[in-house]
C-alpha cells in the first residue's frame, strides 16, 4: 500500500451507538491494524440542533469495551487536531470563503417559504427535490439588495452542470453520477457551521486521511465530495463504502431484530471478543466458512476484497451462539471473573459479596448452560440459597404420591448425612444404591433430591452441584425440606 494508511471513525453524536456504527469503526481499525497504520476517532458534531449528550461518551465506551484502540482523537490527542469539528468552524469558515472568491461556491439568501415552494413546484412536475439555482446568476446589484434584506444567508456549493463525477470504489467499483442531477448543496449554514460535506471533506483531506471507510449510506454523498475536493485543489482519498445491514426480514436493521444501543450488550451478557467476532462477519469473511476465529487472525487477514457487495445480514440467534461457544472455550477461572459483575449486579443484596473461590468452583458447572453472562445470577443462585416452596407437590415426582416422597426425602437424609465422602461420583454412587432400595427409578429419586436440595426441578447437574454444596449444606438443605414436606402434608 503506497503511503502511510491512515483510516478514520467520523461518528456524529446524535445518539447512542448501535451495531452499524460499531461495524464502521471495526473495519476502519482491522484496516488500520492489518496494514500498520493509524486508526483515527474524529467527532462530526456540526449538527447542533440533533446533539444527544452523552452519545460520544457512550460510542467511546463501547470501542473501548471491544478492544478498539485509537491512534488519535478524543482523549488521546494527536498531532492533526482538534478531533471534534465544533472545535474546527476556523478551517471550514475559511475554506467556504476560499471557494466564494474562487467562484465555486455562493451566497445564497433564499428564505425557506421560498425553497419550499420549488420543492413544491418540482413534486407537482414530478422532477427531481433540487436547489433551483436563483441565486447563483445574480448581478452584483440583485446581490446587495438580496443581503440587505435576508435574514441570514448560506453558502452554496457551485455544482458543475454538466459532465459525470465518478469513483473507484474499492468494494463497489466504478460508480458515476450525471453532475446536472446534483444539487447546489449547502456548505455553510447560517449558524456559521459548515454542513457535514464540507467538513469532512476538509478534515479528511487535513487529516492526511488515505481512505474513508464508511457505510453505503454515504454513497451517494460521494460524488459532492469529489468535487469539493477538485475545487479546494485537494487530491482525494480511496473510497470503500461498506454494505448495508439487514435484519432477516431483509429490512433496514432496527430494534425489532434484536439490535440494540452497543452498551447493552454488555449489559446483557455478551462478551466483547464473541461480538467483536460476530460483527466482522457483517460484511467481510474470510473463506465463506470459518466463523470463529482469533481477533489476530482476522488483523491479519483483514482485506477489502473480502468485504462483500450484497448486505449483510444480523441474524441476533447467530450472536447467541456465538457467544456461547466464547463462553464454553475460557477456563472456569476466567468465566468465574467474568461473571463476577454481573453476579454483584444480580444477586439479592443479602447473598453478596460472592466470594470468588467458591464461585470458581461453581463456573464449571454452568459453563455448559449459559450462553449469556447475565443468565449467571439466576442459574447460580441455587449455590447460595434454596428456592423457597411454593408448593411442596413439585417434590413429587411422576409416578410417585406424598408418602413414597416422604420416604425417599428420608432416606436420602440419612445417607447424605451418613456419607463423609461428598465426591460427585461417590455421592452417585451411594445414592443410586439408596434409590434402588426404596425400588424408585433414577429419574424419579434423583428429581426427588434435585427439588429438595434446590427448590427447582431444573438444576445443573446434580452430584457435580452437591461436590460443590458440601455436606452441611446438603444435608441442612435436606432437613428443611423434609421439615416442609411433612409440614404441608
Ligand atoms: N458523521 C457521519 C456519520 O455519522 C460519518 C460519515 C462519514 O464517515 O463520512 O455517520
Amino acid at each position: 500500500m503506497p503511503g502511510e494508511v491512515r483510516v478514520r471513525f467520523a461518528p456524529s453524536p446524535t445518539g447512542l451507538p448501535h451495531i452499524g456504527n460499531i461495524r464502521t469503526a471495526l473495519f476502519n481499525w482491522l484496516f488500520a491494524r492489518h496494514h500498520g497504520g493509524k486508526f483515527i476517532v474524529r467527532v462530526e458534531d456540526t449538527d447542533q440542533v440533533r446533539l444527544v449528550p452523552g452519545s460520544i461518551e457512550a460510542m467511546l465506551a463501547g470501542l473501548r469495551w471491544l478492544g478498539i484502540d485509537w491512534d488519535e482523537g478524543p482523549e488521546v490527542g494527536g498531532p492533526y487536531g482538534p478531533y471534534q469539528q465544533s472545535e474546527r468552524l476556523q478551517i471550514y469558515y475559511d475554506l467556504a470563503n476560499k471557494l466564494v472568491v474562487q467562484g465555486n461556491a455562493y451566497h445564497c439568501y433564499c428564505s425557506r417559504e421560498r425553497l419550499d415552494q420549488v420543492r413544491q413546484g418540482q413534486r407537482e412536475r414530478h422532477t427531481p427535490p433540487k436547489y433551483d439555482c436563483k441565486c447563483r446568476f445574480l448581478s452584483q446589484d440583485e446581490k446587495d439588495s438580496l443581503r440587505a434584506e435576508a435574514e441570514s444567508d448560506v453558502i452554496r456549493f457551485a455544482m458543475p452542470q454538466s459532465g459525470i463525477t465518478r469513483v473507484n470504489d474499492l468494494i463497489r467499483g466504478e460508480v458515476e453520477w450525471k453532475n446536472e442531477l446534483l444539487d447546489d448543496f449547502i456548505i455553510l449554514k447560517s449558524d456559521g457551521f459548515p454542513t457535514y460535506h464540507l467538513a469532512v471533506v476538509a478534515d479528511d483531506h487535513l487529516m492526511e486521511i488515505s481512505h474513508v471507510m464508511r457505510a453505503e449510506e454515504w454513497l451517494p454523498s460521494t460524488p459532492r465530495h469529489l468535487q469539493l475536493y477538485e475545487a479546494l485543489g485537494f487530491d482525494p482519498p480511496e473510497f470503500a463504502h461498506l454494505p448495508m445491514i439487514m435484519g432477516p426480514d431483509r429490512a433496514k436493521l432496527s430494534k425489532r431484530h434484536g439490535a440494540t444501543a452497543i452498551g447493552e450488550y454488555e449489559d446483557d451478557g455478551y462478551l466483547p471478543e464473541a461480538l467483536l467476532n460476530f460483527m466482522v462477519l457483517l460484511g467481510w469473511s474470510l473463506d465463506g466458512e470459518t466463523e470463529k476465529m482469533p481477533t489476530q487472525d482476522i488483523i491479519d487477514n483483514f482485506t477489502l476484497d473480502r468485504v462483500t457487495k450484497s448486505a449483510a445480514i444480523f441474524d441476533q440467534e447467530k450472536l447467541l451462539w456465538m457467544n456461547g461457544v466464547y463462553i464454553r472455550e475460557l477456563t472456569s477461572d476466567q468465566l468465574a471473573d467474568r461473571m463476577l459483575p454481573y453476579l454483584e449486579r444480580d444477586l439479592d443484596d443479602e447473598l453478596k459479596p460472592v466470594e470468588q473461590d467458591y464461585l470458581r468452583r461453581i463456573a464449571p458447572l454452568l459453563q455448559e448452560r449459559i450462553k449469556r453472562l447475565d443468565e449467571a445470577a439466576n442459574m447460580s443462585s441455587i449455590f447460595f440459597k434454596v428456592d423457597k416452596f411454593e408448593d411442596t407437590g413439585i417434590l413429587v415426582q411422576k409416578g410417585m404420591d406424598r408418602d413414597s416422597t416422604l420416604t425417599a426425602l428420608k432416606a436420602a437424609l440419612d445417607q447424605l448425612s451418613a456419607t463423609d465422602d461428598y465426591g460427585h461420583e461417590k455421592l452417585e454412587e451411594v445414592l443410586n444404591a439408596t434409590g434402588e432400595k426404596l425400588s424408585l427409578s433414577r429419574r424419579q429419586f434423583f428429581g426427588v433430591l434435585r427439588t429438595a436440595t434446590t427448590g427447582r426441578t431444573v438444576s445443573p447437574p446434580l452430584f457435580e452441584m452437591m461436590e460443590v454444596l458440601g455436606k452441611d449444606s446438603v444435608v441442612s438443605r435436606m432437613e428443611d425440606a423434609v421439615e416442609q414436606f411433612s409440614a404441608a402434608g
